[in-house]
């Protein structure tokens, strides 16, 4: 039997990588019959009302997480905005050989990490429209505070700026618009990122993070 493929979604916080997930795969009421399983991370995170534990992330506590890295439970882990959060190796391992495609979103170090260990993972990256759409669209979901905004809209552009070890970037407008596009990619039909265009993405944002101030 043929094995799944690892797909991993990441970008910036509010470009939108939860709600593509969500349309995209199966079992989360968005995907289709061979739709790819979402993968649920570990998190130190304190849950957000409404998120269910074993649903939006296992919640442990920092003791269970450093237990989990010392067994090597974890495909990568990473630190991210002050909390922990780990891809689950095990689970992921058997949907691969089950045939099934995975998908994980990730953040950008935990990219890496993945795309060192499995070179034939395939990294997608989401895009804002800008970084005053990014701001808008957190300060929307509501779920932050304004210092957590202003850490997650000033991180942006250091993820940004990761983007070219990345196989595709897609700029999150419209959503129905960039599932279509991912599913695109997923099917590869889509063509991968061109020589030099990481480099205009970045110094396109760097430049519209400046003109915010
Ligand atoms: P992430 O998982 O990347 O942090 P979310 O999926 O939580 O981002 O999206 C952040 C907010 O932006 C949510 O309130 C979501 O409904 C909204 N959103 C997502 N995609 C779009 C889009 N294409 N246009 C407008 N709003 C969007
Ligand atoms: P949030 O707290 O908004 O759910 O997630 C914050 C960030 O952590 C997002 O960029 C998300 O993609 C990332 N993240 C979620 N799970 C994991 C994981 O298992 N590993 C890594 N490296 N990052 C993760």
């Amino acid at each position: 039997m043929k094995t799944g493929r690892l797909f991993v979604i990441s970008g910036p916080s509010g470009a939108g990588k939860g709600t593509i997930c969500q349309r995209l795969a199966s079992g989360t009421g968005g995907g289709e019959a061979n739709s790819p399983v979402l993968s649920v991370s570990a998190t130190t995170r304190a849950p957000r009302p409404g998120e269910k534990d074993g649903v939006s992330y296992h919640f442990v506590t920092d003791e269970e997480f450093r237990g989990m890295i010392d067994r090597r439970d974890f495909l990568e882990y990473a630190e991210v905005f002050g909390c922990f959060y780990g891809t689950p190796r095990r689970t992921i391992v058997r949907t691969l050989e089950e045939g099934r495609d995975v998908l994980l979103e990730i953040d950008v170090q935990g990219a890496l990490q993945v795309k060192r260990n499995y070179p034939e993972s395939i990294l997608v990256f989401v895009l804002p429209p800008s970084i005053r759409d990014l701001k808008k669209r957190i300060e929307g979901r509501g779920s932050e505070s304004a210092a957590q905004i202003a850490k997650r809209v000033g991180e942006a552009t250091r993820e940004i700026a990761e983007i070219g070890a990345y196989d595709y970037a897609v700029v999150n407008d419209d959503i129905a618009k960039t599932v279509a596009e991912i599913k695109e990619i997923m099917g590869g039909r889509h063509a991968r990122m061109a020589d030099g265009e990481a480099r205009e993405i970045i110094a396109r944002f760097n430049a519209d993070a400046m003109g915010l101030g």
